[in-house]
């Protein structure tokens, strides 16, 4: 039984997962940007609390955590929004804690591992992963392995430059898929174009606006029309750049993928002339809410267990 932990920028989740990727017990608590030992001392508790409820012991712990993170050192790297956990190594302390194996990947390429062990992605040769909530993040999986670019640098498909007059990005261009692609600019979109009379502007989300657009709500579907375009250029550049098998789409927007699905495919035949585009299968993730967590377990499995 595997002890999973997925450190994302608000929420700590912690879990026990079974070796077909079941999770058997879970909790989750608030992350602690500024703390670190006490962060760390609590997810040790509640590894200790989720064991003890499925009657589980832990024989090994994995890591997902959003980045940047440097998987092979098992540290935290430079990341803005848990300044306290930067250079830290959670691998090293659960390690002398729990006296088990562990091992620390970025969440995007824990999830595209789950995915591509227990999940869509099974019997995939080349694999892409893409999670749109918030921001926009992934994984590529390439014969069973995860894709590491240089030093083990994780690629950020995220921020592929989509408009380059688009909005500003954190990362220092503009327009990049997360920033006219992710959740807030669905409603970022609705802010700046609806009329102004629009009774459902005030605090207006992407899963609203998904909603209203089913309903019928004509300014609604119009965001949902742009948020189709762009997230199929994004989908259709990760097609002409790697023709992968399969793309599995995942995420708290992605939950109203049948909303975008055939605007996406009518891009992709419309762009992606030269490679077979068609063959590409692009497909729901299939783990559900649980993914990061059973993502994180999975790193485990393919670092601790296959030795990659
Ligand atoms: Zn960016």
């Amino acid at each position: 039984m595997i002890g999973a932990v997925d450190i994302g920028g608000t929420k700590i989740a912690v879990g026990i997962v079974d070796d077909k990727g079941k999770v058997l017990s879970r909790m989750d608590a608030p992350t602690d940007p500024q703390r670190y030992s006490d962060s760390l001392e609590l997810i040790a508790h509640m590894l200790r609390r989720t064991a003890q409820r499925s009657g589980a012991q832990i024989t090994g712990i994995g890591i997902g955590s959003t980045g940047p993170v440097d998987p092979l050192r098992g540290e935290f790297g430079d990341v803005d929004f848990l300044p306290g956990w930067r250079g830290k190594s959670p691998v090293k302390d659960l390690s002398a804690v729990f006296n088990v194996s562990v091992a620390l990947e970025n969440d995007g390429d824990a999830a595209a591992l789950a995915e591509a062990g227990w999940g869509a992605g099974r019997n995939r040769k080349r694999l892409i992963y893409i999670t749109v909530g918030t921001g926009i993040g992934g994984g590529i999986v390439i014969d069973g392995q995860l894709y590491r670019g240089v030093d083990g640098a994780h690629p950020e498909v995220g921020h592929q430059v989509i408009d380059p007059a688009g909005p500003q990005c954190s990362c220092g261009f503009r327009g990049c898929w997360e920033s006219v692609a992710a959740g807030p600019a669905m409603a970022a979109w609705i802010e700046r174009n609806a009329p102004v009379n629009y009774p459902h502007r005030q605090g207006i989300t992407a899963k609203r606006i998904c909603e209203l657009a089913l309903e019928g709500d004509a300014v609604a579907q119009q965001a949902v029309e742009t948020e189709a375009f762009y997230l199929g250029i994004g989908l259709a550049n990760l097609i002409n750049l790697f023709t992968p098998d399969a793309i599995v789409l995942s995420g708290s927007v992605m939950k109203s993928a049948a909303l975008f699905m055939d605007r996406i495919h009518a891009l992709i035949r419309s762009g992606c002339r030269f490679v077979p585009a068609e063959k590409t299968q692009i497909t729901p993730a299939s783990l559900g809410e649980d993914t990061n967590l059973i993502g994180a377990a999975r790193v485990w499995h393919y670092r601790c267990k296959e030795g990659t």
